[in-house]
């Protein structure tokens, strides 16, 4: 509204003007004085400014009838430059015609067709970058890989199609299998294009599996500068790569430098479990062994672990339980009511022979949070203490039916593993690994497991030929001590190793 008020004043200033004009330049009077072949003329001032502007109309339309005579001309002279444009528009018309249905072709999934729209194209058109482009992707849909593969070749040639050539190469190599030359190539993409994320992750992937975790980390370094990942995301995982890089060094025997990236890994990441078991590990190789205690114990005030327990006992290897019990209770005061803390100060008096105090430590954990873990302990409590032999084998059996208690679990596929790793073993998924329960039903319980109670809370006790009560319960009496023994083994953790 406001602009075309503007306008029409503008017009009505415009207008107001040239009247001005006019009328001051007829009231002039005498202005101009013009001799021309023998003539005297002096006009009135208007007609001479009007005569001006008629002047130039005239030159102005002389010259493009000329332009347009000449052009006409060399045109029925059958000038080449004319006729070949001509025909040059009709032939990039035919080329681009031909690329739009190849696309089309391309998108619909009809390979053979698209190939044959790319090479119409390709005859037609003068832009390779384009046609080599629909080439590779027809190429690629009719299953033709080599001839794909000669086309990416060929747009690696021009700057503005050599990521594209490199991306092309790069998936044909990760399909074949070849990890090597695909992970050149990702390193090659990432160089032209650090921004982009499918192939920084591809790269990732592609260091994780190589085991190349230098360079996973420059990645993840240069994925932090760009802002694409959370502070914390980047620290948890450099850490995860820092010390999957130590745990290589250390395979090789080049333990200073293992420790040392361990340290640095459990630095940028104080609670990282794994992180912090192998800094303090590397201290006790180095004999700083308080060092070592320092680490265990910020990591557990973090994250109470089993893991960090057995490197804490690993300090001082040949204790006697009670002097063990004491030096581990500054690591017990630190989370007191943390299951974890509970079950350990549980099995560090179990092996001091203090039974009553273990249980007291053990608590309503039975009731509580029955795992096979705290159920094993309830029984060598028990058989501590003295109690009758069903007793004990009546919480060993419940402890094979119960649930293990929190483990390494993927987040992704469910997995349980044993040890720690930054890789999945299942799925191959990448940091995936968290120390939690598992999910009900992902783990199979030992074949007949869970008939066991039953057998062991129902049948009497056996008796000989004279009627006298045999010591022994049929519940595969061989594998009872070995199963029990089993339990220990992996569950007694500090405890045990006194
Ligand atoms: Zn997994």
């Amino acid at each position: 509204m406001i602009w075309s008020f503007i306008k029409i004043a503008l017009f009505l200033i415009i207008v107001a003007a040239a009247t001005m004009g006019a009328a001051y330049l007829t009231e002039m009077g005498d202005g101009i004085y013009i001799r021309a072949f023998g003539f005297e003329f002096t006009p009135p001032p208007l007609m001479a400014v009007i005569g001006v502007i008629l002047l130039f109309v005239a030159v102005w339309v002389v010259i493009r009838v000329v332009g347009l005579v000449v052009a006409f001309l060399r045109f029925l002279n059958g000038d080449e430059t004319a006729i070949s444009r001509y025909f040059d528009r009709n032939r990039e018309r035919k080329g681009y015609q031909a690329l739009a249905e190849g696309l089309l072709a391309v998108a619909s999934g009809e390979g053979k067709l698209a190939l044959s729209k790319a090479e119409r194209a390709e005859r037609f058109l003068d832009r390779p970058e384009l046609t080599n482009l629909l080439i590779a992707q027809a190429a690629e849909t009719a299953g033709e890989t080599r001839r794909a593969t000669r086309a990416y070749k060929r747009l690696l040639k021009d700057d503005r199609t050599r990521f594209v050539g490199i991306r092309g190469l790069m998936q044909q190599k990760l399909e074949e299998g070849d990890t090597e030359t695909a992970l050149k190539l990702a390193e090659k993409a990432f160089a032209l294009k650090p921004r982009h994320v499918d192939t920084q992750n591809t790269l990732l992937d592609l260091q994780a599996k190589t085991g190349n975790w230098k360079g996973a980390r420059e990645v993840l370094q240069a994925k932090r500068r760009l802002g694409l990942l959370p502070k914390e995301v980047h620290r948890r995982r450099d850490a995860v790569m820092a010390l999957q890089e130590a745990k290589v060094i250390l395979d090789e025997g080049a333990s200073i430098e293992a420790q040392e990236a361990a340290i640095a890994a459990n630095k940028s990441s104080p609670d990282l479990i794994p992180a912090a078991a192998m800094a303090a590990r590397a201290y006790i190789a180095k004999g700083k062994l308080k060092n070592a205690a320092r680490v265990v114990t910020k990591a557990w005030e973090a994250h109470p672990h089993p893991d960090l327990a057995s490197v804490f006992a690993e300090i001082v290897p040949d204790e006697e339980p009670l002097a063990r019990l004491k030096r581990f209770k500054p690591l017990l005061k630190l989370r007191p009511d943390h299951e974890e803390t509970r079950l350990l100060r549980a099995e560090l008096h179990i092996a001091a022979e203090d039974f009553p105090e273990a249980r007291r430590a053990l608590g309503d954990l039975v009731e509580s949070h029955p795992t096979a873990r705290s159920l094993t302990i309830m029984a060598a409590v028990e058989r501590g203490e003295g109690a009758d032999d069903a007793v004990v084998r009546g919480w060993l059996a419940r402890a094979l039916t119960a649930p293990r208690g929190p483990q390494w679990c993927c987040d992704k596929c469910q997995n349980i593993q044993a040890e720690w790793g930054p890789v999945c073993d299942n799925c191959g998924g990448f940091d995936t690994l968290s120390w939690r329960e598992p999910v009900q039903g992902a783990q199979p319980l030992p074949h007949g497991a869970e008939m066991l109670p039953l057998i062991v809370g129902h049948v009497p006790a056996p008796r000989d030929e004279n009627g006298e009560i045999v010591d022994d319960i049929p519940v595969s009496p061989d594998s009872d001590a070995a199963l029990e023994a089993d339990l220990f083994a992996e569950n007694g953790d500090a405890a045990k190793q006194s």
